[in-house]
């Protein structure tokens, strides 16, 4: 196990001491995938970086995401070949450097007539010769008997074909964490709970910030060559730190809010990915992952500002239950099948006159008189290469900063976890052997932790609760790996529980807080008022159950 991926350091007040003592070349203001993404770069590259986030890692749009690293389908049909070309690329690149969170899986296309599966195939074939797909991940064909099996569920009178074509699952908190461990083994300092409030100027440039830690209540000054901001929805809110704008300017971003809704893969048994039509002519996906099944998303403007936490209305749920009920044969499902929900923000810049789900998810950087560089928009499929390129502005405006090239595919290095073959089948099966673990359990881990599964079941083989699906070590690797630190980190970031474990979750609360207290120094008080804090979340996602 190596311990320098660890985002725990030397200790809270020594992170602290380090950020506070040392004048680095970057720092990065937000930990989603962005800024995880180009710390890491940086820090390939020889920068030292810094890197604060005001919550927890991946606490904002970069843990709501559909979870997918996906090609750009819908730009095909806007002619943006360039676009798709360099997403369908990435998803292999990603898949490289880790395979265990860019899983393959198969997304099926389900089409009402021979002429609509023909129509689909076209743009398919396109597009996997643009991402240079290999031959054994060509799309396929099912009809008849072959889509009986594959996917039981699918209503084939309303459906008799479908086209199956390859994309990737990944978890999207999973990938920042992996992104940000390997930012730190190159010697980058990443902490969370760590809010900057202040930019700090020096003959008008930026050149670093003052910041708060919601643990210690210790504020700190970090200063650095140059400043990074790649905090999602909250951009704009960093750049006014920067510089004033006139009061009637018009916003740069447009947030979207986009909810997904989980439920038991009993009530919904969806074998692959799958799309459905809304509507509205969107298209939404059913995806499997362990026993759950998850549906999403809804795009639709939210003017109110960021938030960490955007409701979820029974309209959504409505909207994203329609679909299901056209696509698959199964018992009539309500919101009271629901067992788990979430609800994100897309930072999409702002085009006048456009609606949420017309505008394109380019990226666009914008760099102010003081040379805070802002990155916006963009998606998870494109972080690494949305991080070149910030990286290369950085190293453009602070020409005195000596680099390494970027790491071309041969050389990249995997992200912590990821340096095995890519069987997770095989990855499963030797975990399996070699701890005893039970395959229900090694399945799961592997897809969390990829190679680094045997340290986590080292610290821990048995459940959390007895017969559960979460183990004692990942808690332990949780705080001593992640920095988590706090029973939300856990639950909702680290563990994944509040998305993927379903009814288990509420029992998991207490013995995994409890196991906290003792790592994390809690008193009996601070350790209730952290489960009920949770328990208050997890009930406020389900509220739309009760508006009537
Ligand atoms: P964030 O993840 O929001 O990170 C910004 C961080 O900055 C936050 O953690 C925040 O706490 C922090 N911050 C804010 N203010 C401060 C401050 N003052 N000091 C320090 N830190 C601060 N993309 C895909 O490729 N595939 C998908 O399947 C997919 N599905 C999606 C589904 C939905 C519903 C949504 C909303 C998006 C989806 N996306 C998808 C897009 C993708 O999730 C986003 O593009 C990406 O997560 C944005 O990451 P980010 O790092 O820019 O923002």
């Amino acid at each position: 196990m190596s311990n320098d991926a660890s985002l725990a350091g030397p200790g809270r007040d020594g992170q602290l001491d380090d950020l506070e003592q040392t004048h680095f070349d970057l720092l990065v203001i937000g930990g989603g995938i962005t800024g995880a993404g180009v710390a890491r770069e940086a820090a390939l590259r020889g920068l030292s970086v810094a890197l604060v986030e005001a919550n927890d890692f991946a606490s904002g749009t970069s843990s709501r995401s559909s979870k997918l690293i996906h090609g750009g389908l819908r730009y095909l049909a806007m002619g943006d070949i360039a676009l798709v070309r360099e997403t369908a690329l990435e998803r292999k690149r990603v898949h490289r450097l880790a395979p265990h969170l860019a899983e393959p899986k198969w997304m099926l296309a389900p089409a009402r007539s021979r002429a609509g599966l023909m129509k689909f195939r076209t743009a398919i074939t396109t597009y996997e010769k643009l991402g240079a797909v290999e031959d054994k991940d060509r799309h396929r064909n099912w009809q008849g008997d072959e889509l009986r099996e594959n996917e039981p569920t699918l209503n084939q009178e309303r459906y008799p074909y479908a086209c199956a074509y390859r994309e990737y699952l990944t978890d999207d908190v999973r990938l920042v964490l992996a992104n940000l461990r390997a930012a730190t083994r190159s010697g980058a300092c990443a902490v969370n709970h760590l809010a900057v409030t202040e930019i700090v100027h020096k003959a008008g440039r930026a050149v670093g910030a003052t910041a708060n830690c919601a643990l210690t209540g210790r504020s700190l000054t970090i200063k650095s060559r140059t400043v990074v901001n790649a905090a999602g929805p909250w951009v704009e809110g960093i750049m006014a730190l920067d510089e004033t704008r006139d009061a009637d300017a018009a916003p740069r971003l447009h947030l979207s809010r986009g909810v997904h809704i989980v439920m038991d893969r009993s009530r919904l048994p969806v074998r692959n990915l799958v799309i459905m039509g809304t509507e509205d002519r969107r298209s939404i996906f059913a995806i499997s992952r362990d026993d759950s099944v998850y549906v999403g998303t809804t795009d639709t403007s939210y003017p109110s500002g960021a938030t960490v936490w955007p409701e979820i209305t029974p309209e959504d749920v409505e909207y994203l239950l329609k679909p299901v009920a056209k696509t698959f044969k199964t018992d009539p499902l309500g919101p009271q099948d629901v067992i788990a929900a979430w609800s994100g923000l897309r930072p999409l810049i702002a085009k006048p006159g456009k609606q949420a789900k017309e505008i394109s998810r380019k990226d666009e950087i914008w760099v102010g008189h003081s040379g805070l560089i802002t990155i916006a928009g963009g998606k998870l499929t494109g972080y690494r290469k949305m991080a070149t390129t910030v990286v290369e502005r950085v190293l453009s405006l602070a020409s005195d900063l000596k680099a390494r090239p970027t790491l071309d595919e041969d050389h990249d290095e995997p992200l912590p976890g990821g340096d095995f073959s890519g069987d997770l089948a095989n990855l499963a099966g030797t975990l399996s052997r070699e701890t005893g673990l039970d395959e229900k359990y090694a399945d799961r881990i592997v897809r969390l932790y990829g190679d680094e599964s045997s340290s986590v079941v080292a610290l821990g083989r048995d459940p959390v609760i007895d017969g559960g699906t979460v183990l004692l070590g990942e808690v332990a690797w949780a705080v001593e790996q992640e920095a988590a630190a706090s029973l939300e980190d856990v639950i909702y970031r680290r563990t994944r529980a509040a998305l993927y474990c379903g009814r288990e979750c509420d029992g998991l609360l207490e013995p995994i807080a409890r196991a906290l207290q003792a790592r994390l120094g809690w008193n009996d008080e601070e350790c209730q008022s952290q489960i009920d804090s949770v328990r208050g979340q997890m009930t406020g996602d389900l509220a739309f159950k009760h508006v009537s």
